[in-house]
């Protein structure tokens, strides 16, 4: 297990088959330490890309984010959820429906802080059935930038949002990987796989 996942499990608190509550370090009461590290990695990973600007949405990307833009040195925007679905200028929308809410959201950005020539890392805290990343994509693309990536805290792998961006050949990568949250467990794909060896 790595740092996150071992974070998850002795913090994380399983409260269906579908849902993780993490509250006591990253959705509600935030671990500065873990969220350096977090952006830490997240900047190794993507090191290579030639990444200029990272996209997040609020409010649980925030915190990753920044500190991958630190560690990055590139400005952070974070999508606004806004509550009016009345168009304003110089705003890119798009509509998200909320895995956790069971609400659509328009979510918006300033057309000024994305450029046609920014490379975007986009980061967010769970990927679930991908609807968060499908909107962030969609208005970094209206934007004239290029996705270069995705970074995920943590990637709950039995829903279809890792499957979609795959086939959109979207560039993934998830700190934590939940294969499964049945009978109240966590269980890690990586786990999973140390198990086959
Ligand atoms: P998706 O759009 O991929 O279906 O869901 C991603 C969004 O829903 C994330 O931004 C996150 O806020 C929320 N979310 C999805 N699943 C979970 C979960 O198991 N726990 C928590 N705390 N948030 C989740």
């Amino acid at each position: 297990m790595n740092f996150l996942e071992e974070r998850i499990k002795k913090d994380g608190n399983v409260l269906s088959d579908h849902v993780l509550k993490v509250d006591s370090f990253l959705n509600h009461q935030i671990d500065p330490a873990l969220m350096s590290q977090i952006g830490k990695e997240f900047a190794r990973r993507f090191a290579n890309e030639g990444i200029t600007k990272i996209v997040t949405i609020e409010s649980s990307g925030i915190a990753p984010a920044v500190m991958t833009g630190l560690t990055m040195n590139v400005p952070v925007v974070f999508a606004r959820k806004r509550k009016s679905v009345t168009l304003s200028d110089g705003l890119l929308t798009a509509s998200v429906y909320s895995f956790t809410k069971k609400e659509t959201n328009e979510i918006a950005i300033a057309k000024k802080y994305l450029a046609e020539t920014d490379r975007v890392l986009i980061i967010d805290d769970f990927l679930a059935n991908g609807q968060a990343a499908l909107g962030l994509i969609d208005l970094v693309v209206m934007s004239g930038a290029e996705v270069a990536g995705i970074g995920i805290v943590i990637e709950k792998s039995f829903q279809e949002g890792a499957k979609i961006l795959a086939e959109r050949g979207i560039r993934v990568e998830s700190l934590a990987r939940i294969a499964s949250l049945a009978n109240g467990e966590v269980s890690f794909i990586n786990e999973k796989l140390e198990e086959l060896v």
